[in-house]
């Protein structure tokens, strides 16, 4: 079970899928099983789809229990990528319960300075015809305002603004730097510098992966 931490813009969505990919085992996040159950209204899906239409948080043992099965499924028989997945020590100690008889899970922590993670953001600009990705200074179109590939508008996405980002990593730390200490009194964290290439990223996690399975 290879667990993977870190805030949003770090790249940990990029890093889940290579992994998934070099190592055949499935990605699995509970957001995206929650919105499976909703569309299939399955009994669990229309109970969670209650909590969501009142604002309320899903409560931890509706989600436990569909990533318990989940996980059960032949698929994840070599192993699975967590993303997104645990966000509290509760749903860790659940997690590890569960777990035990098992090899201990690998947690990788993507650590990003915030500063960098804004910086990123904030230049970010997209196409809205076929979704691609642009930077202000890094990578900007040929064209101001049209895409390289298709000729669409290039917009900005209106959560990709400071003051949004910083909140967004505020309540991040907080939720997640328990989970980092639990982790780490555990010795089952590896923390990686994120700000890397993407392609240095996946090898250093890869090799730390590699020899953790020797
Ligand atoms: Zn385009």
């Amino acid at each position: 079970m290879i667990i993977l931490l870190g805030p949003p813009g770090s790249g940990k969505g990029t890093q889940a899928k290579l992994l998934s990919q070099a190592y055949h085992i499935p990605q699995i996040s509970t957001g995206d099983l929650l919105r499976e159950e909703i569309a299939n209204e399955t009994q669990i899906g229309l109970e969670a789809k209650r909590y969501i239409q009142q604002g309320l948080l899903v409560p931890d043992e509706i989600v436990l229990g569909m990533l318990f099965a989940r996980i059960e499924k032949d698929d994840c028989k070599q192993g699975y990528l967590l993303d997104g997945f645990p966000r509290t020590v509760t749903q860790a100690e659940q997690l590890y319960q569960k777990h035990s008889s098992k090899k201990p899970p690998l947690v990788i922590s993507l650590e990003v300075p915030d500063e960098q993670i804004i910086q990123r953001a904030v230049g970010r600009l997209l196409c809205r015809q076929c979704g691609k990705i642009y930077h202000q200074i890094n990578s900007p179109p040929l064209t101001e305002g049209v895409c390289d590939d298709c000729g669409g508008e290039i917009y900005r996405r209106s959560d990709d603004h400071e003051d949004v980002i910083r909140e967004r990593l505020r309540v991040y730390h907080g939720q997640t730097q328990p989970l980092i200490a639990y982790y780490s009194e555990k010795n089952l964290l590896k923390a990686f510098n994120g700000s890397e290439p993407t392609q240095k990223v996946f090898l250093n996690i890869k090799s730390y992966i590699d020899q953790s399975h020797r």
